[in-house]
């Protein structure tokens, strides 16, 4: 008898009936991998999504395939370096749905890793998304009704050797997420975060050398052995998939749940 295939994701964007029509929508990191799919799912849900992203290039293909498929929403690209936190906060005022999901990772132990990629990685995953709070909150909390989506990984639950910066970056977001929920409960603003395994995105290809180096095993085997060591499903996860449980976190339906994290891991943190 052979073993099945493990099977992948079925896409069927329209299952949760969410209705974002006449909302607004901002996306961090949304030219690429996780924000990119989470620009494409709020859009195809009615929301006018405010894809902000320093990847000027990357943010107009993305508005571009967005035109092309003929959502109910529309995707409006915002070239923005969150390492500009001000600027960062003033480009949250507005909105009703806010998606924290820009990050960068580098892989390398603590006493090569030098201090100023650590302070980017703070800024960029976990100062940024503060003040993105800090500046959707007047308008959430005026109208009794938002929404606070962090993309954080099973890093924010777990650690890893050699991910110093991005492990404290995302255990740092989990504490915030927290806090959000407290404080927006009696707005009618949730936050919660969502923890992927790996997820086939650029991210994850760009590590896949300095996995290999850190580790000292071929490239060939960072994925089998390193990325997937901890999962019980062996397969990576789809950046659609990832968006699918953010897009549910925004529904009617998800509206008593706040506080908490989804891990999406393959069962790496049932261990
Ligand atoms: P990605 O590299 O495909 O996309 C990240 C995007 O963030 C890029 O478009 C990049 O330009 C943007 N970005 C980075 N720094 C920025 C800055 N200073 N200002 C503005 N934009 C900036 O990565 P991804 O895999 O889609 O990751 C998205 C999020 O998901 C990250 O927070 C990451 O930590 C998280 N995550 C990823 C995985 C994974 O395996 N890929 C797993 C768990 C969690």
């Amino acid at each position: 008898m052979t073993t099945p295939t493990p099977q992948g994701p079925v896409p069927n964007s329209a299952a949760l009936g969410l209705d974002l029509g006449g909302r607004t929508a901002l996306v961090t990191g949304a030219a690429s991998g996780i924000g990119r799919a989470c620009a494409l799912r709020l859009a195809a849900a009615g929301a006018k999504v405010r894809a902000v992203d320093r990847d000027a290039d990357g943010l107009d293909g993305l508005a571009d395939h967005a035109r092309g498929l003929d959502l109910s929403g529309t995707v409006e690209p915002h070239v923005l370096d969150l390492t500009d936190l001000d600027a960062a906060e003033q480009a949250a005022a507005g909105t009703d749905v806010l998606v924290n999901n820009a990050g960068i990772q580098l892989v390398r132990p603590i006493e090569e890793f030098p201090p100023e990629v650590f302070s980017t990685v703070l800024k960029v995953m976990l100062e940024a998304p503060f003040r993105l709070v800090r500046g959707a909150l007047p308008h959430m909390y005026g109208q009794g009704w938002g929404r606070i989506v962090n993309v954080s990984s099973v890093h924010g639950l777990r650690a890893s050797a050699f991910k110093s910066a991005y492990v404290a970056a995302k255990h740092g977001l989990e504490g915030f997420s927290k806090v959000a929920a407290l404080e927006g409960a009696r707005h009618g603003v949730t936050s919660n975060c969502v923890n992927p395994g790996y997820v086939r995105t650029p991210l994850v290809e760009r590590q896949i050398a300095d996995q290999a180096a850190a580790h000292g095993i071929p490239a060939e085997r960072v994925v089998t052995e390193i990325m997937l060591g901890d999962s019980a499903l062996k397969r990576l996860i789809e950046p659609e998939e990832v968006a699918e449980a953010v897009a549910y976190l925004c529904t009617p339906q998800a509206s008593f749940v706040t506080g908490v994290s989804l891990p999406m891991d393959g069962g790496w943190t049932a261990h």
